[in-house]
């Protein structure tokens, strides 16, 4: 394998699995992470969780430990922010004026929380959740007592309410829709979760937006569309991210909703590749174009990315999961419930342990999966990648809690 220089841009876990499979198969050129932030990659799930319940050390969220790169000859540049890409020469400039040369380049710096630029946004104690320093700042705030105001009811301001109630703040959550957690397109798991978080004493105000936030020197209340004036000790804004693709700007790099790369994860440049949150990708699974700002998809795309920049050519052949750790439930997702005509419901949301699943012409596209384990997540993936057929008789076998998943399948492929 001739040597070829690797430029990971963004120090994500993406950037990680990827320089990790590289040297795995037998990279033998040099491999450049260069980050924005001041620590080495890290896992972010963990700051919406266990850091903030004082559960997870924060020295343990690192995928590899701190000598890692060295000894896998991996340069490991942080607090470096790349500001452009010359295509032309193969370069990349770094907003101190460090240019780095490559031969692939990925990709990989992920997304920002979008801002709430309304008056009074730039109080103290108005908070957003990206990094390890902003989930500690969070954390320096806990005090009992204390009253919160979330905005937004997306998957980060779900796991803060949690967080937050479990410190024992009063926890006013500010939702714009008319449910939580509606991008998950399920009315009902959005009820499941309103009396849910209704019982651990979240509070909750639907169909209503923050116009502004009002203080002295830090935030004391936020005021709403509606007229409301919710008093408050610190609020914080889960409203969504944006990929970071600024960089790219110019660089002849396909530029929407993220980084344009095919089921390789290669751009029109055949030495640009995207992988992780930033990469708007063509899924051959689903047929159709995605962006997943999920943990498990940042990893196999980097993996995957790796390979191809190698020159393997495997095409995206898995579906990512998300998963989330709310009071004490945990659940799963896995695929894309857009454009289905059936759902099947396995055991019992009210019982906690459920599996809904989401159907399309018999063959299943999504699942929602509460309280269960990595055995049952891995039979739903093989089940949607391999576009086994659910007719009636076996939709009854799914639903049937007593029924084993895998005779389901076994009675399918036999
Ligand atoms: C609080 C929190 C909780 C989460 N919980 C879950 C969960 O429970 N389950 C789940 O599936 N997913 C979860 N996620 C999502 C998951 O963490 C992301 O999908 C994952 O981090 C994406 O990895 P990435 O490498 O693509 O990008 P990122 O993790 O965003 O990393 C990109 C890096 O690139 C850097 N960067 C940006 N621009 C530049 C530049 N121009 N030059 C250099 N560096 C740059 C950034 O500073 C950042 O360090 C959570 C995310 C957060 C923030």
């Amino acid at each position: 394998m001739g040597a070829k220089d690797f430029l990971l841009v963004g120090g994500g876990v993406a950037s990680a699995r990827c320089a990790a499979m590289l040297r795995k198969q037998g990279a033998d050129g040099r491999i450049t992470i260069v980050g924005a932030e001041a620590e080495p990659p890290y896992n972010r799930p963990p700051l919406s969780k266990g850091v903030l319940l004082g559960r997870e050390d924060p020295a343990r969220i690192y995928p590899y430990p701190q000598d890692y790169y060295e000894r896998h000859s991996i340069d490991l540049v942080l607090g470096a922010t790349i500001a452009g890409v010359d295509a032309a020469a193969k370069t990349a400039k770094a907003a101190d004026g460090r240019e780095f040369a490559y031969e692939k380049l990925l990709a990989a710096t992920g997304a920002s929380p979008r801002r709430l630029n309304i008056p009074g946004s730039d109080l103290n104690n108005i908070f957003y959740l990206r990094t390890l320093p902003e989930s500690l700042a969070i954390k320096g705030m806990f005090k009992p007592g204390r009253r919160a105001v979330i905005v937004g009811a997306g998957f980060i301001g779900m796991e803060l309410a949690s967080a937050f109630v479990q410190n024992g703040l009063e926890t006013t959550m500010l939702v714009r829709e008319s449910g939580l957690f509606t991008r998950l397109g399920s009315a009902r798991l959005s009820k499941f979760f309103e009396d849910y978080y209704l019982s651990q004493g979240v509070k909750i105000v639907y169909n209503d937006s923050a116009v502004r936030f009002e203080g002295g020197a830090q935030v004391e209340r936020v005021v709403t569309v509606q007229g409301l004036s919710l008093d408050c000790d610190l609020t914080a804004v889960g409203i969504g991210v944006a990929p970071e693709v600024g960089w790219l700007q110019g660089s002849g790099v396909e530029l929407s909703n993220g980084v344009v790369v095919d089921e390789y994860l290669q751009s029109g440049n055949p030495d640009i590749y995207a992988a992780g949150d930033i990469a708007n990708f063509y899924d051959p699974i689903f047929k159709k174009r995605r962006r997943i700002e999920h943990w498990d998809n940042a990893i196999k795309q980097g993996e995957l990315a790796a390979l191809n920049m190698l020159g393997q050519n495997v095409a995206y052949d898995t579906v990512a999961y998300f998963f989330s750790d709310i009071f004490d439930l945990s659940w799963e997702w896995l695929g894309d419930n857009s454009d289905i005509d059936a759902t099947v419901t396995r055991g019992s949301l009210a019982d906690r342990s459920a599996i809904i699943f989401y159907l399309k012409e018999n063959r299943l596209k999504a699942a929602f999966l509460l309280m269960q384990s990595p055995k049952e997540r891995l039979w739903v993936e093989r089940a949607i990648v391999e576009g086994l057929e659910f007719g009636p008789e076996r939709q009854a076998k799914l639903a049937d809690a007593s029924y084993p998943l895998d005779a389901v399948i076994s009675a399918q492929s036999s």
